[in-house]
């Protein structure tokens, strides 16, 4: 049995866990909750899918479909989809969304998976022992005797956290992500809006989405929206009144909205979506240390969805048992 450390626990993380239970792991996220950019955000009576929207049905990852069967964390809905809002192209579309909101996929996961965790631990260094084994280092404490360290944060984040041991100079071309600003907004009043989800509502908001289809509960009319990443891009640190405003007036000139709003927040996500995958550059499943006992993997690895982030860890997950 191996003592091993994950740092991250997204989904890549979460694939690495449930793979390699025969062995002693503990789980590590600086944040205080699994998912990692999985979010559903709880703002009074409003709920919120702000990181993934959805699964989609056309992935090809198996073993994440079973384990989304297995555990009853998820279900299909099929909707009226804008393929393009800008040129009125729509088609019924079936996605995959969690029982509980999106969020609560990664956290059934979690909590039927057995290992220690550690939440709120930002792992900041990781150093090597005189007996070969590693330790890693929160701002506060010393975690000790970890034979393998997985690390499954973004791909920079990584860099940064492994390069005494890893040899970057091999990666000549790096991967890379797109930020997006998304909206979270609701409305007490119901808006007359017959298209639930869709791309390219605007030039500068890449996606919409109503929350409502997706939690019962609701009695307002919630919508997230994703600002484009060349928007963000360009806009990166606005000042969040100023977005919320500039996003808000789109969409209510967009669906000739009256009503009144009633909550309006925004939240970057600096690394969304994988931009260009390291795998599309090197056909490498994961980047390792010489010693191969520090590992690195994440969505940016494949791609940049779920069933990616969940497939890179699977991936790695067999290479592990073997060594
Ligand atoms: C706005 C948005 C919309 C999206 N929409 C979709 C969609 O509709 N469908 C889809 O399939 N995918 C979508 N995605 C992509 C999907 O969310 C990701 O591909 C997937 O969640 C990535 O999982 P991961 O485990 O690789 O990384 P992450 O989810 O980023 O997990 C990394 C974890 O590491 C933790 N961490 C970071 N640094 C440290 C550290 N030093 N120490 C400890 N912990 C650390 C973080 O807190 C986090 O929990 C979307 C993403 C965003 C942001």
């Amino acid at each position: 049995m191996k003592n091993i450390a994950i740092i991250g626990a997204g989904m890549t993380g979460l694939s690495l866990a449930y793979n390699l239970q025969e062995h002693n792991i503990t789980i590590f996220d600086k944040s205080w909750r699994p998912g990692g950019r999985v979010s559903t955000r709880k703002h009074g009576n409003y709920l919120f899918d702000h990181g993934a929207h959805y699964l989609s049905t056309n992935h090809s990852v198996n073993q994440l479909n079973e384990v989304i069967s297995r555990y009853n964390l998820g279900h299909v809905i099929e909707i009226d989809f804008a393929t393009d809002y800008l040129k009125k192209e729509k088609t019924r579309k079936k996605i995959i969304i969690g029982k509980n909101g999106m969020n609560s996929i990664p956290k059934s996961i979690f909590e039927n998976i057995k290992s220690k965790s550690y939440f709120n631990s930002k792992i900041i260094k990781i150093s090597k022992n005189n007996n070969g084994t590693f330790s890693l280092f929160s701002e506060k404490e010393e975690f000790k005797n970890f034979d393998y360290v997985l690390i499954c944060i973004p791909y920079l984040q990584s860099k940064e956290l492994s390069s005494n041991f890893i040899d970057f100079t091999q990666v000549i071309n790096e991967p890379s992500y797109d930020p997006i600003h998304t909206i979270m907004l609701s409305y007490k009043e119901i808006n007359n809006i017959n298209i639930k989800a869709g791309l390219n509502l605007h030039k500068d908001i890449s996606f919409f989405m109503n929350q409502n289809i997706k939690f019962n509960e609701l009695s307002h009319d919630c919508w997230v929206l994703n600002m484009s990443s060349e928007y963000t891009n360009n806009n990166i640190d606005i000042d969040r009144s100023a977005l919320e405003k500039y996003a808000q007036s789109i969409f209510e000139k967009t669906f000739g909205i009256k009503n009144e709003i009633n909550f309006i927040k925004s939240h970057r996500w600096l690394y969304a979506q994988t931009k260009v995958s390291y795998n599309s550059i090197s056909k490498k499943n994961w980047i390792t240390s010489r010693n191969n006992k520090i590992f690195l993997s994440g969505d940016w690895i494949l791609g940049k969805s779920l069933s990616d982030a969940w497939d890179a860890g699977e991936k790695l997950s067999h290479h592990i048992k073997i060594l």
